[in-house]
C-alpha cells in the first residue's frame, strides 16, 4: 500500500501546484526542462538530433513533448494524450459587482459542466493569467492568490426548501462574495478585485488588458477510507491522468518508436480551440518532427500507419448508492486498475485492436485491466480519442482511471490506480 500511496500523494501535490491548465502545463515544462528537454518555438525552425527530448507549448495551456529513439529510424508515435482543463468559473470581464451597498460580489460564468451544488460553501481562490502592458509591450504573467479569497454561500433551509434545493441559475446563485462594500462606497469596491489580481502579478489595475482567471478549491487533497483505500480531490478528471502519463513519460527512454506525451486545453467545453485536441496542435508537431528526421511524405505517412495514441480521461466507477447508473455487465471500481471505454457510436475511440493493445500493455506492466460501457439508454460524455485522430488518423484506445462524483468540485478515486497507469504508461514508452 506504501508504495501506492507514494504515487497517490505525488499526484496530490501537482494537482495543488496546478490551480488551472496553465499552471500544469508550466509545471510540467519546469520538470522536462529539469531532466534536459529542450524547448521549441513553433515560430520557429527546428533542428532535432536521435535521442532528444524537446517539448512546444500552444497558449500556454496546452503541451506536446516528445522524446526521440537513440536509432535514425522509428516505427511510428506512441502518443498518450489527457487533458489540463477542469469544469470551473471563469471571471468576466468587469468582475466587481457592489450588491446592497454592504457586499462586493465577483461576475463569473461557467467553464465546463459541473455540479453546481458542490461548489457551494467553499473557501474558494482564484488563479489564471493576466496580460499587462509592460516594459516591453505585452507581458503573461500566471497569478495564483494563495489565500481562502471568497466564497458562493447557499440559501439557508430556513428561507425555503424550494430555495434551497432548486435549480441552480449560474448567473444568479453561484456568484461568489469577495468582500465588503461598506463606507468606501461603491467607487471603491468597483476595482477591488482587479486591484488585488494586479499587485499578485506585479502590475497595475490600469496596466491590465486582458485575463483569464478561474476560480479554484482551495481545500487540498487528501486521502481518506479504512485503510486509506481512496483519494478525495479537486480535478482528478484530469490531473490523475496528466500526472500518470506525464510521470511515466519523464522516466521513460523509446527503444523504436518517438514517445508523444500531449496535454490539451479545452477538453471541458468542446476541444475546439486552437490548443484543444480538435486543433491541429497534434498534427502540426508530429509532422515537423518527421520534417526534421528528412522524411519523405510517404515515409512520414509509414510513420503514421504505424503509430497508437492512448487517450487517457478519467472513467466513471460504480457508484455506492446508484449502482443501478452503471451499465450491467460492465462495472469498473475504484482500485481496481485501467479502464477501457468502449461506445458502440465511436464517441470512444476504442475497438477491438486497440482494446487488445491496451491489454497487452496491462499485462506486461501487471496491472489489472477493466472496461467500461454507458448504460444504453444514458447518453454518457465524450472526450479526447475520437477528436483527436480525426486530425491524426492513428489506432487509438480510450481508457481512464475510475473515480466517483466526475465534475464535481471534489472528486473521489482510488488510491492505487494513479500507479497502475503509471506502469502501464512506462511499458508502453519503453517500446
Ligand atoms: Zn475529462
Amino acid at each position: 500500500m506504501k508504495e501506492y500511496r507514494k504515487y497517490a500523494e505525488e499526484m496530490l501535490e501537482f494537482i495543488d501546484k496546478s490551480p488551472t491548465g496553465f499552471h500544469a502545463v508550466a509545471n510540467l515544462a519546469a520538470a522536462l526542462e529539469e531532466q534536459g528537454f529542450r524547448r521549441l518555438k513553433e515560430s520557429q525552425a527546428w533542428e532535432l538530433a536521435a535521442g532528444e527530448g524537446c517539448y512546444v507549448t500552444r497558449n500556454d495551456s496546452s503541451l506536446i513533448a516528445f522524446r526521440l529513439p537513440a536509432k535514425d529510424r522509428a516505427a511510428g508515435f506512441h502518443i498518450a494524450a489527457s487533458h489540463a482543463d477542469s469544469p470551473t468559473f471563469k471571471v468576466k470581464e468587469a468582475p466587481e459587482m457592489p450588491a446592497e451597498n454592504a457586499y462586493v460580489k465577483l461576475n463569473t460564468e461557467k467553464y465546463g459542466g459541473m455540479i453546481l451544488s458542490s461548489w457551494l460553501d467553499r473557501p474558494l481562490s482564484v488563479a489564471g493569467r493576466v496580460v499587462a502592458e509592460g516594459e516591453k509591450g505585452i507581458e503573461t504573467r500566471l497569478v495564483n492568490i494563495d489565500e481562502d479569497m471568497m466564497v458562493i454561500p447557499s440559501v439557508a433551509i430556513h428561507m425555503g426548501r424550494d430555495a434551497a434545493n432548486k435549480e441552480y441559475n449560474p448567473q444568479v446563485d453561484m456568484l461568489p462574495l469577495y468582500g465588503e462594500c461598506g463606507e468606501e462606497g461603491k467607487a471603491a469596491a468597483a476595482h477591488a478585485f482587479l486591484d488585488r489580481i494586479a499587485g499578485e502579478a506585479g502590475t497595475e489595475a490600469e496596466r491590465i488588458l486582458g485575463h483569464d482567471l478561474f476560480l479554484y478549491v482551495r481545500e487540498k487533497g487528501r486521502i481518506l477510507g479504512r485503510n486509506g483505500e481512496f483519494v478525495l480531490s479537486s480535478r482528478l478528471d484530469d490531473l490523475q491522468c496528466v500526472y500518470a502519463s506525464s510521470r511515466a513519460f519523464l522516466d521513460s527512454t523509446p527503444e523504436d518508436y518517438i514517445n508523444v506525451c500531449v496535454v490539451f486545453d479545452n477538453e471541458e467545453v468542446g476541444s475546439g480551440t486552437k490548443q484543444g485536441a480538435d486543433s491541429t496542435f497534434l498534427e502540426d508537431v508530429l509532422w515537423r518532427i518527421g520534417e526534421s528526421m528528412h522524411l519523405s511524405r510517404s515515409e512520414y505517412l509509414q510513420l503514421i500507419a504505424g503509430s497508437f495514441l492512448i487517450s487517457a480521461d478519467n472513467a466513471h466507477a460504480v457508484h455506492p448508492n446508484h449502482p443501478e447508473k452503471a451499465d450491467p455487465t460492465n462495472r469498473p471500481f475504484l482500485n481496481r486498475g485501467i479502464v477501457l471505454k468502449f461506445h458502440g457510436s465511436q464517441k470512444y475511440a476504442t475497438d477491438a485492436v486497440s482494446a487488445a493493445q491496451v491489454r497487452m500493455l496491462c499485462r506486461e506492466a501487471g496491472v489489472p485491466c477493466q472496461s467500461y460501457a454507458n448504460r444504453s439508454d444514458i447518453a454518457g460524455g465524450s472526450t479526447l480519442g475520437n477528436i483527436s485522430t480525426s486530425h491524426v488518423s492513428v489506432s487509438s484506445a480510450d481508457i481512464g482511471l475510475p473515480q466517483l462524483a466526475m465534475h464535481s468540485a471534489v472528486e473521489t478515486a482510488g488510491v492505487k490506480d494513479t500507479k497502475y497507469a503509471v506502469d502501464m504508461f512506462r511499458v508502453f514508452f519503453a517500446k
